[in-house]
C-alpha cells in the first residue's frame, strides 16, 4: 500500500509555519515513519495566543449570524472531505477505518460544529421583569482567548467537539492537539483556512505536555479557559499550573465503565452491546465498558456467546474495511496494556482469550496489535478492574443482586459513563439512578444527543459540556439592572 507522508504545520494567525524542532509522526499499525510535525517553544505558543487574543476583538464583535455562515461552511468542507478525514483519523490512530464510517464519525466531526452555530444563534440572553419595574437582562459575553488541549484516541470528534462551540460563541481558539495525532489537526486547519475563517481565530501548535506547547498553554497569562480531555493525573497538572493565572477549566477525563448486564436480557443483543462497548477503537476509549458484569444465571450462557463473538473480531489493516480491530497507539502504550494482563494472571486470572498479539503479515506484523482480550477470575479490587486499561481487555465479574451490582460499579475512582442492560424498565431506572456516572446508556452503548450534558463525576472530570452547558462554560454572564425612573 502507498504510504502517504505528511509534512504537519503550526497554524497561526492565518499562517502555516512549519517550526523548528520536528518530531517523527508513526502509524501504529506498522510503526513506520508516515511523517514529522513541528513542537512549538515558548514563542510560538506565545504568538498562537498573541494571534487569538488580536482576533478576539473582532471576532467576538462579529455578528451572531455570520459567525454562524461562516462556521457553517466549515462543518460543509468538512462533509466534502469526509473520506480523506476518515483516512486521516485511521492514519494518526490506527483505528478501523470503517469505525470512521464517513456518514457516522465524520458527519458527527461536522455537526459538532454545525449544532454549536446553530445554537448559539438561538440561544443567550435572558431578561427578568422586577415587581418595581425595574427589568434586568443577562448578557452572555464571550470569555476570551480559548487553550483547547486534545487526546489522541478520537482526535478529530473531541477537536470539533471543543473548537465548535469555543468558536460559535464569540472566542478564540488555539488547539493543542496530542502529539501522537497530529495530522487530523492540521488538515482541520487546512479546511478552516480555505473557507475563511479570520486569521487567528482558530489556531494550532503542535507539541508535547510537560515543558512543551501544552504546558506553555496552561500557564500562559492571555489564555482565560482551558478544556481539556485526557488523563486524570494531567488534568490535576493542568489545574495546578492554571491556577495562579485563574483560568476557567473543564475537565474530560478518565473512565473505567462498568456495564451490567442483567439475567433478563436478550443474550445475543446484550452480547453485541457488549462487544461494542468493550472494542469500539480497540477498547482505547474513555467512555468504554471495561468492566462486564454479568448476573450470575445467564454468566456462563453470557459468557460463551460474548467469546465467541470476540473471536469473530478481526485484528490487521486498519484501512481494509473488513477489520474489526486496530492496533494501539505506540508500542509503550501496547507494553502498558500487556502489563495489565500479565500482571492479572500472575495473581491467577483466566485469561479466556487473547492476552497475546496476532499473527499478521508484513508490515502490520510490526504493528501495535493485541488480540481481544477476555479476562475472568479476577477481584474487582484488583488494578486491572480498577485502573484505566485503555486497550482491547475485558474482565467479566458475576453478580447477584441489584444492589451488589450497583456497589461494585460505583466502587472505582472514575464515573465517566456505564451501560446497564436489562428489559426491565423498573430496574433500569432503579440502577441508573444509583450509578455514579456522567453518562448511563441503558440497552446501548455511545449513542447521545448533542443537548444532554457530557462529562464526568468524581475522577472523570470537572463541569460539563454540550448545548446549554456549553453555553455556560465558554461565556461570560454579566447582570445589567436597568432602572426605569
Ligand atoms: P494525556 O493526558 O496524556 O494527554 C492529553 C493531552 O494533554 C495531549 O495533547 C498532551 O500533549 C497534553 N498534555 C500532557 N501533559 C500536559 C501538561 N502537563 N500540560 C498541558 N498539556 C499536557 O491523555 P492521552 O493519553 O492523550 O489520552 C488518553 C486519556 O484521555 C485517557 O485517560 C482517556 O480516558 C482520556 N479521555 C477522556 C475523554 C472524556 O471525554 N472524558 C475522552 C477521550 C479520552
Amino acid at each position: 500500500m502507498d504510504r502517504p507522508r505528511f509534512e504537519v504545520e503550526h497554524y497561526i494567525g492565518g499562517e502555516f509555519r512549519k517550526g523548528r524542532n520536528r518530531f517523527e509522526v508513526f502509524y501504529p499499525a506498522t510503526n513506520e515513519v508516515i511523517g514529522t510535525a513541528p513542537e512549538a517553544g515558548p514563542d510560538e505558543v506565545d504568538a498562537a495566543v498573541q494571534a487569538a487574543h488580536r482576533a478576539f476583538a473582532s471576532w467576538s464583535r462579529t455578528p451572531v449570524a455570520e459567525r454562524r455562515k461562516i462556521l457553517h461552511a466549515f462543518a460543509r468542507a468538512i462533509r466534502e472531505e469526509a473520506e480523506e478525514l476518515a483516512r486521516v483519523e485511521t492514519w494518526d490512530v490506527g483505528r478501523p477505518i470503517r469505525e470512521n464510517n464517513p456518514q457516522v464519525y465524520i458527519a458527527r466531526v461536522a455537526n459538532n460544529i454545525e449544532f454549536f452555530a446553530d445554537f448559539a444563534a438561538t440561544h443567550g440572553s435572558e431578561a427578568f421583569l422586577m415587581d418595581n419595574g425595574y427589568v434586568n437582562y443577562v448578557q452572555r459575553m464571550p470569555v476570551g482567548v480559548a487553550a483547547l488541549i486534545t487526546p489522541w484516541n478520537v482526535p478529530l470528534l473531541l477537536e470539533t467537539w471543543k473548537i465548535g462551540p469555543a468558536l460559535a460563541f464569540g472566542n478564540t481558539v488555539v488547539l493543542k492537539p496530542a502529539e501522537y495525532t497530529p495530522i487530523g489537526a492540521w488538515k482541520l486547519a487546512q479546511i478552516a483556512h480555505r473557507v475563511g475563517l479570520p486569521p487567528g481565530v482558530f489556531n494550532v501548535v503542535h507539541g508535547f505536555g510537560p515543558n512543551s506547547a501544552g504546558e506553555f498553554l496552561t500557564k500562559h497569562p492571555l489564555v482565560r479557559l482551558i478544556s481539556f480531555t485526557g488523563e486524570t493525573t494531567t488534568g490535576k497538572t493542568i489545574m495546578a499550573a492554571a491556577a495562579p493565572t485563574l483560568k476557567r477549566l473543564s475537565f474530560e477525563l478518565g473512565g473505567k465503565g462498568p456495564n451490567l448486564v442483567f439475567e433478563d436480557v436478550d443474550l445475543d443483543r446484550a452480547v453485541e452491546v457488549s462487544v461494542r462497548a468493550a472494542f469500539f477503537n480497540q477498547g482505547e476509549f474513555c467512555l468504554a465498558g471495561p468492566r462486564l458484569m454479568v448476573q450470575r444465571p445467564v454468566f456462563d450462557a453470557f459468557l460463551e456467546r460474548f467469546v465467541a463473538a470476540c473471536e469473530r473480531l478481526r485484528p490487521g489493516d486498519p484501512m481494509d474495511p473488513e477489520t474489526t480491530l486496530g492496533a494501539l497507539i505506540a508500542p509503550e502504550h501496547l507494553e502498558r496494556v500487556t502489563g495489565y494482563v500479565e500482571e492479572a494472571r500472575a495473581q491467577g486470572a483466566q485469561v479466556l482469550l487473547g492476552g497475546d498479539r496476532p499473527q499478521l503479515p508484513a508490515p502490520f506484523d510490526r504493528g501495535n496489535f493485541l488480540n481481544p482480550t477476555v479476562i475472568t477470575g479476577v477481584r474487582h479490587t484488583d488494578r486491572i478492574c480498577q485502573e484505566e486499561v485503555f486497550g482491547p481487555v475485558v474482565t467479566v465479574l458475576p453478580f447477584d443482586t441489584e444492589e451488589e451490582a450497583i456497589e461494585v460499579a460505583n466502587g472505582v475512582t472514575y464515573g465517566l459513563s456505564a451501560v446497564v442492560q436489562t428489559k426491565d424498565v423498573g430496574r433500569a431506572i432503579r440502577v441508573a439512578n444509583a450509578l455514579e456516572a456522567g453518562t448511563v446508556w441503558v440497552n446501548d452503548f455511545f449513542v447521545r444527543d448533542l443537548r444532554v450534558p457530557f462529562g464526568g463525576m468524581k475522577s472523570s472530570g470537572i463541569g460539563r459540556e454540550g448545548a446549554q452547558y456549553s453555553l455556560e462554560f465558554y461565556t461570560e454572564a454579566k447582570t445589567v439592572c436597568l432602572s426605569n425612573r
